[in-house]
């Protein structure tokens, strides 16, 4: 009898122990959110998102200055608790993009990678150091090459491809809000010619879907890919964020495509000295809808009237290096934005159905 009480005893013991490891705040804590780091590489891109799952798929692999850009990407990864990177995206082969992915993957495993295919247009000493790199990296790993329309594998995500190889979508993006209705600004669109390096034109532009969030992001894709995109139907529908084209640079940057996604913040992953430019920023911050205009760097040809109030600024001048910005999305479609450098928070409230 004794015995038996004993054992009763503990099994209350138990009870109350689990009772109070599962309290209130814990399982909020234990709620995860879709988690955006946009890590500092200096004007390159490096985009890491981490699924509420534990899916990871990284944007880009930054420059190839040493490993300073896969050290940033992996304390990142680190910092995400993650052990491997489910899928890497390569936007295209130039070192900003491609850079440091054969340093990246030396750091850690990485189990898909997705890119436009092969390259041909540049291949030419002294632009080719960077994809030549990523080459045997590439000859053994599982690639996929992009083609428009495609979906990107990452779980809890919609992620779909809208260019790639110099190709874009030609349909509406299936379900996607706005998407197929005749866009306006294309009356008075401009075209711009196109720029000479042909490797930008090749980029793979996605957009992400996580409920009623939407994200787009083009690579380093051209003004007129931006236009057939947008005109003379808006094709990709409004979105959330808008991961600014080609860093802020004016051969992208159409205002008939930026005007039409309306989104509610815009992330520019320029260079103190790269992309940013004022015509640029001007055309993001006008756009309407566009609560905030967050920048990897303070632009120095932006000087003081083409730049984000300091708050939305990760890193503010030449000592400034490698702070990033993040977004945690939750379920309900809303949004915090924080700021490395300082801390600064910003909390974005969701949208009903017209987000
Ligand atoms: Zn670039």
């Amino acid at each position: 009898m004794k015995r038996v009480l004993t054992g009763v005893a503990l099994g209350a013991l138990a009870v109350a122990v689990w009772g109070v490891m599962i309290t209130p705040n814990e399982s909020v804590a234990q709620v995860k959110n879709f988690d955006i780091t946009w890590i500092d590489t200096e004007g390159g891109a490096a985009t890491l998102m981490v699924t509420p799952g534990g899916d990871s798929f990284l944007i880009d692999t930054g420059y190839p200055d040493a490993d300073r850009d896969a050290k940033r990407i992996f304390a990142a990864a680190q910092k995400a608790g993650l052990s491997k990177i489910d899928h890497v995206l390569i936007s295209h082969f130039h070192g900003d993009h491609v850079g440091n992915a054969a340093e990246l993957a030396h750091r850690i495993p990485i189990r898909h990678y997705v890119d436009h295919g092969p390259y041909t247009d540049e291949m030419q000493p002294g632009r080719d150091a960077a994809f030549l790199s990523y080459l045997p990296v590439r000859e053994h790993a599982h690639v996929t090459v992009a083609k428009p329309g495609d979906r990107i594998p990452v779980e809890g995500l919609d992620v779909q491809v809208v260019s790639s190889a110099g190709e874009t979508i030609k349909e509406p993006m299936a379900g996607a809000p706005g998407a197929g209705a005749p866009n306006p600004l294309c009356r008075e669109a401009k075209l711009k010619e196109q720029d000479p390096t042909p490797e930008n034109f090749e980029s793979v532009g996605i957009v992400v879907r996580y409920g009623g969030f939407r994200l787009v992001d083009l690579g380093d894709l051209t003004w007129n890919q931006e236009h057939a995109l947008a005109c003379p139907n808006n094709l990709v529908g409004t979105m959330t964020v808008f991961h600014t084209t080609r860093h802020g640079d004016p051969h992208a940057g159409a205002p008939q495509f930026v005007d039409a996604i309306r989104a509610r913040v815009a992330v520019m992953n320029n260079g103190e000295r790269k992309g940013g430019s004022p015509e640029y920023w001007q055309t993001v911050h006008d756009a309407p809808g566009l609560e905030d205009f967050w920048q990897i760097h303070r632009s120095a040809a932006g000087g003081a009237d083409h730049n984000s109030p300091e708050q939305f600024l990760a890193n503010i001048n030449e000592t400034d290096h490698g702070h990033y910005i993040k977004m945690s999305v939750r379920a309900d479609g809303s949004f915090v934005m924080t700021n490395e450098r300082t801390g600064f928070t910003k909390e974005y409230p969701a949208r009903g159905k017209a987000q």
